[in-house]
């Protein structure tokens, strides 16, 4: 099992506390925050990408009572297979994460980089140099039409260093063989299906 733990899990926790204060300052700018806010995007379709998040989510999830936790697995379950159907259907799947209870995100300590950075809007530069720019959610696109007279100077939070950090971390966690694992490509609701992640046995430390 990988485990994120120790100077790891603190690099973790740094990047997720500067993610919060980079999004909170530019939603501060912007003046935009959830409340009052009539959606819940917590049934937006995102998959996730890195070993370390999902460790930390487990982290989270295992210290829940048992009795939550496979009531939160019985979703998922239900989430993964409303998601399969959409898909099939060539649908984007809207579903709602099997961690929202009652509008509340159950591990919201643990919860991932997207559900820290959905609202605002975004602008990260990959490592092909490509740029890409995220708008924000619907909501905060409308404070944007409002409040911003000049769209070339609109609040945005830059990602890009967050997320270069989050990939050096996810390399350090895979002891310098993330290029040589198979991607990271799952829901929340697989990730919770699927148990903590493991490393491939061929690649276990002896
Ligand atoms: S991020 Fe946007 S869509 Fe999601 S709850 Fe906040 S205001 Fe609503
Ligand atoms: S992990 Fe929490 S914040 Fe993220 S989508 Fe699920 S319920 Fe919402």
């Amino acid at each position: 099992m990988i485990v994120i733990a120790g100077p790891l899990l603190h690099r973790m926790e740094l990047i997720y506390q500067k993610m919060e204060n980079e999004y909170d300052k530019v939603a501060a700018e912007l003046g935009f925050s959830c409340e009052g806010c009539p959606d819940n995007c917590c049934d937006s379709y995102f998959e996730h990408h890195t070993c370390a998040e999902w460790s930390y989510l487990w982290l989270g999830f295992s210290q829940l009572p048992d009795s939550i936790r496979q009531e939160i697995l019985a979703r998922a379950e239900a989430c993964q297979r409303a998601c399969e159907e959409a898909i099939g259907r060539e649908e984007r799947p809207q579903v709602m994460c099997p961690l929202n209870r009652e509008g509340r995100c159950i591990l919201y300590r643990y919860r991932l980089m997207v559900c820290r950075t959905h609202g605002v809007p975004a602008v990260m530069t990959r490592p092909d140099g490509r740029t890409l720019n995220f708008p924000g959610c619907f909501r905060c696109q409308e404070v944007v039409r409002e409040r911003c007279q000049d769209q070339e100077k609109v609040p945005t939070m830059e990602r890009t260093a967050l997320l270069r950090k989050l990939a050096l971390l996810e390399n350090d966690l895979l002891e310098g063989r993330r290029h040589l694992l198979p991607k990271v490509r799952l829901t929340i609701a697989q990730m919770l299906l699927q148990g903590p992640p493991v490393m491939p046995v061929a690649h276990c430390r002896r």
